[in-house]
């Protein structure tokens, strides 16, 4: 048996068409979008949308297979599926020419990956057909509320089902909501968005209650009543949303209606993560690669060489610290690259998943720093990007579950422990 480390044709093709436009578009406009917090990439949003379009997809999401698929022909060798693999590429790329931009790229989001994971066919007809259409078209996921983040079986946002009419009443708070705004507002310029609003049937029930349900934008009661200013990720908005007897039909749920002693509603939130958190870390590995190259390209600029393949004790401090930023990079690739390759072959990734979240926020966070400090004046001046992407780094490693809390979850998958029991 062979071990193959080349990358697919179609995950290099990907790499080189999107190194142009994160070359062209992206980085351009990284510094101006970071000292505007709140301005949109419009133009970005635009090309991004048509570009999309003109593929056949109108969103950076793997794609479903089509209802008249047919078994692949026995004559010819099956394509392995790569839908992961070929998102996590784009997203890397894309992160490396501005990872705030990349999280402006129109498409389904969280909100579309939350659709995915827990909702039955019709639900996914209905809702992710919108990010094909003519407007580039938003979604989002909003599960984090003032007292409930990690602990997201604290949700205390309430739906209750009106009997006469079937339809649930959505009633609370959701902060910190990425591409909230852009969603829910902006309708001269974009599509009918949604937002996908984790709340609880029973606040007695934890998270046997939880269900998540799909607001369209537009839906009386629904507000954006806030925008954070950020560190990092400046151009990316993270709203506040206000929801006020919101009323939303009864096939918005995603899950069953009824509250049984079981936690799948709480299983398709985490089935959601299972997808995306690798697609973070990819993001954030994009960012740790800008900051390296640049390094490595002023360090060549000043006369230093790195001296591979001599021994580590000859090596120079700056050499050494180089080449293990190198070795961190790789390896946390390769670590993404084993989650998404498991996301496409359909095997349960939980582990892999959360694993290359940890060491992509570790690795990013410390690659960012490092450029920064081994670059002097020159890594703390604003006329270089290398400060922003140290700014932009940590994100990585608070949204979509934070270091410490995807550690958990790896220490219980490894030592076969609950929730309840290793928390
Ligand atoms: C820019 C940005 C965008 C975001 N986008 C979204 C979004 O689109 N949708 C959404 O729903 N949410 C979003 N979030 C929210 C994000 O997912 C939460 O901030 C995150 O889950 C942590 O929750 P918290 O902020 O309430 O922190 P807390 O849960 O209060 O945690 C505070 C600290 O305690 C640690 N901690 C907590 N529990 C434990 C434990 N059991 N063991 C060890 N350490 C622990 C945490 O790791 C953290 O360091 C976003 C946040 C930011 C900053």
């Amino acid at each position: 048996m062979t071990i193959e480390f080349e990358l697919p044709k179609p995950l290099v093709q990907a790499r080189t068409v999107l190194q142009t436009v994160a070359e062209e578009m992206m980085r351009s406009k990284s510094r101006e979008l970071d000292e505007n917090e709140g301005a949109i990439p419009w133009d970005y949003i635009e090309f991004m949308h048509s570009a999309m379009r003109s593929l056949g997809g109108g969103s950076l999401a793997p794609r479903e297979e089509k209802p008249d698929w047919q078994p692949p022909d026995p004559q010819k060798p099956a394509r392995p599926p790569i839908a992961y693999q070929l998102l996590a590429t784009q997203i890397e790329t894309l992160a490396w020419g501005d990872v705030a931009m990349y999280l402006t790229t129109p498409g389904g989001g969280l909100g579309a990956a939350a659709v995915q994971a827990a909702a039955t066919p019709e639900q996914k007809a209905k809702f992710l057909k919108r990010f094909t259409d003519e407007k580039p078209t938003f979604a989002s996921m909003a599960m984090t509320e003032s007292g409930a983040g990690s602990d997201n079986s604290a949700i205390r946002t309430r739906a209750v089902l009106d009997e006469k009419t079937s339809e649930w009443v959505l009633n609370g708070e959701k902060i910190f909501e990425t591409a909230g705004d852009k969603s829910l507002t902006h309708y001269e310029k974009l599509g009918r968005g949604f937002v996908v609003v984790w709340a609880t049937l029973d606040p007695g029930a934890g998270r046997a209650g939880m269900r998540a349900f799909v607001v369209e934008s537009g839906t009386p009661g629904l507000r954006v009543v806030r925008l954070e200013h950020k560190m990092g990720i400046r151009a990316s908005d993270t709203a506040t949303l206000s929801l006020q007897d919101v009323r939303v039909p009864f096939d918005h749920i995603l899950g069953s209606a009824t509250v049984e002693k079981t936690t799948q509603g709480f299983k398709g939130a985490m089935a959601t993560f299972d997808a995306t958190r690798p697609l973070v870390a990819a993001s954030g590995l994009g960012v740790a690669r800008a900051a390296l190259e640049f390094l490595q390209s002023k360090l060549a600029e000043s006369g230093v060489q790195i001296r591979y393949g001599l021994p580590r004790q000859k090596l120079t401090n700056v050499e050494r610290e180089v080449i293990d930023m190198e070795i961190m990079l790789k390896s946390a690739w390769l670590m993404v690259m084993r989650a998404v390759w498991m996301a496409d072959n359909k095997k349960p990734n939980a582990l892999e998943s959360s694993m290359s979240k940890v060491k992509a926020g570790d690795v990013t966070t410390k690659i960012t720093q490092r450029a920064v400090e081994l670059l002097g004046p020159l890594g703390y001046s604003r006329e270089f990007l290398a400060e922003k992407w140290f700014r932009d780094a940590k994100i990585t490693d608070i949204y979509e579950g934070t270091g410490q809390i995807n550690r958990l979850i790896v220490a219980r998958q490894i030592l076969g422990y609950s929730g309840r029991e290793l928390r």
